[in-house]
C-alpha cells in the first residue's frame, strides 16, 4: 500500500469527522425545525458513508470489503433524497410537503439497503464482487446488477431534480441570498461532477471520489443554511406570497434587527438593502416616524393574553409627504413556541385617512375662507357662552355683513366675489384673538364669538375690523384697488346679566342682528351694539 494510499485513507476518514462535528454542531444548536433535522440526519448518514468507503479501502480480505460495502449503503442510499428535501426546504417548498411523500421518497433507497445486504442470494445488486487483479492494491471489482442502475438513476434524479428547483427559484432568490443560493448549487453540482469522473474512469485507483466529496458538499450546505438564520425564519420569509404582497413586510429578530423584507417595505422604506440584513432597524424606521418600533415585551404580553398582536396607526413621511399606515405587528414562534423573530405588516391607508380628514373638515369649515362653518359655529356657541356665563365672565358676538356685495359680484363677476370674502376674512383674523371663534354664517356674512368680552371691548373689537376693511383695499389684476366695507351689529352678555344665558345664543344672535340692521340703516361701514345702546356710529374713516 503506497503512501498516498494511506493518505487518501485518511482524507476520506477526515471527511468522516467533519460531517459528524457537522451533524453534533447543528444538533447542539438546533431549534426543532424540519430543516435542521433533516441536515442533522444527513450528515449522520454521510458520515456512515465516508468512514464504510474509508474502511472498505483499508481492508485486508474480500470478506472485510464486502462488509464494509454493506456498511456504506445504511448511509448511502438516501443521501440524494435528503439532499432534494434540504433544498426544498431552503426554497421554502416544504409547506405543500405532505408527510405521505417524505415516505415516498425513501422507497427505493430501502429497497436498495434491503437488496445489498440479502445480495448474496440473488445478485440482483452487484452480479459478482471479486478481487481485482490488475492493481497491487487490495480492490473489489464490481459487477453490478439490474437495481445497481435503479439505484444509480434515482441518485441522478434527486441530485438532478435539486439542481432544477434551484434554478427555476432563481428569479425569486432575492441579492441577499444569492450566494447562499450558490452555494447550494455548487454543494449540489460538486458530487455530480464527481460521479461523471468515477464512471467515466478519471479518478486514481479507479476511486470514488464522493465520500470526500460529501464532506464539503455538508460544509457548503450548512454554511448556506446557517448564515442569515435561514434554518431559523427561512420558512416563514421564503413565500411567494411574501414577495408578491402588497403591504410592506418586515421579518425583525427579538433585537430589532433585520432578518428579511418583502419588495412592497422596500418601498415603503427606500433604505432597505440586503446589506442591511442582520443591522438594527431603528435608525431607519425613526427617520419617517415618531412612533416606536413595537416593544418586544409588550407584544409578548399581548399574545400571552392570547391576542394576535398590536396594531396601531402611524403618521409615516417619506420624501418629504405624508403617508398613513396601519401596522401590524406580532411574534413568529418556532414550532416549540420559542420566540424567533417579529413580524411587522404595514398597511397603506393613506388614501382613508386623507378622506376622513376631509369630511370632517368639511363637517367644521367653510370651503371658501377657511373658517368654521355655521354649523360649527351654532353647536360650538352654545357650550362656549354656557361656560364662560358659568365662570362669570362676560361673552361677545360680532355679526357682520359686507355691504353692496351685489354690486362687486355683478361688477367684477363671482370669482373676484370670492376673492373680496377671502380679502374680508384675513383683515379681520388680525384683529381677532386666538380663543375667538370666527365664523361665515351665510353668503357674505360673518360672526364672531369673542369669550371674556365686555360689550365695549367687542365694540372696540368690530370698529378695529371695519377700518381695517376700509383702509386696505383688494388690489385686483385689472382696475384700481376695490375698496371693500361692512357693516357690524355688536350684542353681549355681561357679567352683571348672567341671568340672560338661559335665552341661549339665539337671542344674542338675534341682538346682534338687530344691531346690524341698524348699522346698514344708519348708512353701512358702521358699527352699532345691541340694545339701541348707541356707542358709537362712523361713517368712513
Ligand atoms: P347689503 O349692503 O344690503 O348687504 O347689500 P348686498 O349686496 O351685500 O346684499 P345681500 O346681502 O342681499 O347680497 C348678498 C349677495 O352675496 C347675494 C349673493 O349673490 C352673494 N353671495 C353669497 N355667497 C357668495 C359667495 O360665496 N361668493 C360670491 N361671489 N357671492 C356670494
Ligand atoms: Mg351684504
Ligand atoms: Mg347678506
Amino acid at each position: 500500500m503506497g503512501t498516498s494510499y494511506s493518505a487518501i485513507i485518511t482524507l476520506i476518514v477526515t471527511a468522516g469527522v467533519i460531517n459528524v462535528i457537522m451533524g453534533i454542531y447543528v444538533l447542539a444548536n438546533r431549534s426543532k425545525q424540519m430543516m435542521s433535522n433533516i441536515f442533522i440526519i444527513f450528515c449522520m448518514l454521510a458520515a456512515i458513508y465516508t468512514f464504510g468507503s474509508a474502511l472498505e479501502l483499508a481492508a485486508g480480505s474480500l470478506d472485510e470489503i464486502k462488509f464494509w460495502i454493506k456498511f456504506e449503503y445504511l448511509g448511502m442510499p438516501f443521501l440524494p433524497p435528503l439532499n432534494l428535501l434540504l433544498i426544498m426546504h431552503f426554497l421554502g417548498m416544504d409547506r405543500y410537503f405532505k408527510r405521505f411523500w417524505y415516505v415516498v421518497l425513501f422507497i427505493i433507497p430501502v429497497i436498495t439497503v434491503a437488496l445489498v445486504f440479502t445480495n448474496e442470494w440473488h445478485h440482483f445488486y452487484y452480479q459478482s464482487v471479486e478481487l481485482r487483479t490488475d492493481t497491487a492494491i487490495l480492490k473489489a471489482n464490481l459487477e453490478i446488477g439490474p437495481w445497481y442502475i435503479i439505484q444509480g438513476g434515482y441518485t441522478f434524479g434527486c441530485m438532478t431534480g435539486g439542481v432544477v428547483l434551484l434554478l427555476l427559484n432563481w428569479n425569486r432568490m432575492k441579492a441577499s441570498y444569492r450566494i447562499q443560493f450558490f452555494t447550494m448549487l455548487f454543494g449540489l453540482l460538486l458530487p455530480l461532477a464527481g460521479d461523471y469522473a468515477y464512471l467515466s474512469h478519471l479518478t486514481p485507483y479507479g476511486l470514488d471520489p464522493i465520500p470526500v466529496m460529501m464532506a464539503l458538499t455538508s460544509a457548503m450546505y450548512m454554511w448556506a443554511l446557517t448564515s442569515k438564520g435561514l434554518m431559523n425564519v427561512a420558512p416563514i420569509a421564503r413565500d411567494r406570497l411574501f414577495e408578491s404582497m402588497s403591504d410592506g413586510v418586515l421579518v425583525l429578530d427579538m433585537n430589532n434587527r433585520l432578518v428579511d423584507y418583502n419588495p412592497s417595505a422596500a418601498n415603503v422604506m427606500p433604505e432597505l438593502s440586503p446589506d442591511l440584513i442582520g443591522q438594527a432597524i431603528e435608525p431607519f424606521w425613526k427617520a419617517h416616524t415618531d412612533e416606536p418600533l413595537v416593544d418586544s415585551f409588550i407584544l409578548e404580553r399581548r399574545q400571552d393574553a392570547g391576542e394576535t398582536g398590536t396594531q396601531q396607526e402611524i403618521l409615516w413621511l417619506l420624501q418629504g409627504e405624508k403617508f398613513y399606515y396601519h401596522i401590524r405587528s406580532s411574534i413568529v414562534r418556532k414550532r416549540n413556541g420559542q420566540q424567533s423573530g417579529k413580524l411587522i405588516v404595514m398597511i397603506d391607508v393613506t388614501e382613508r385617512t386623507r378622506l376622513q380628514q376631509r369630511l370632517r373638515d368639511m363637517a367644521y369649515y367653510d370651503g371658501l375662507t377657511g373658517i368654521f362653518n355655521r354649523s360649527y359655529f351654532v353647536q360650538t356657541g352654545q357650550t362656549l357662552l354656557s361656560k364662560t356665563v358659568f365662570l362669570g365672565e362676560p361673552l361677545a358676538l360680532v355679526l357682520f355683513d359686507v355691504d353692496y356685495f351685489k354690486r362687486i359680484n355683478d361688477t367684477f363677476g363671482h370669482s373676484v366675489g370670492d376673492e373680496a370674502l377671502i380679502h374680508v376674512v384675513q383683515i379681520c383674523q388680525r384683529v381677532l384673538r386666538h380663543e375667538d371663534v370666527f365664523a361665515r354664517y351665510g353668503g357674505e356674512e360673518f360672526v364672531v364669538a369673542m369669550p371674556g368680552v365686555t360689550a365695549a371691548e367687542a365694540w372696540e373689537a368690530a370698529d378695529q375690523m371695519r377700518r381695517g376693511l376700509a383702509e386696505q383695499p383688494l388690489e385686483l389684476t385689472q382696475g384700481p384697488p376695490l375698496t371693500i366695507t361692512a357693516s357690524f351689529g355688536v350684542a353681549a352678555v355681561n357679567e352683571v346679566d348672567a341671568d340672560s344665558e338661559e335665552d341661549g345664543l339665539n337671542s344674542l344672535l338675534i341682538a346682534a342682528d338687530r344691531a346690524l340692521y341698524e348699522a346698514k340703516r344708519a348708512g353701512r361701514n358702521t358699527v352699532k351694539l345691541a340694545d339701541g345702546v348707541e356707542t358709537a356710529s362712523i361713517s368712513g374713516t
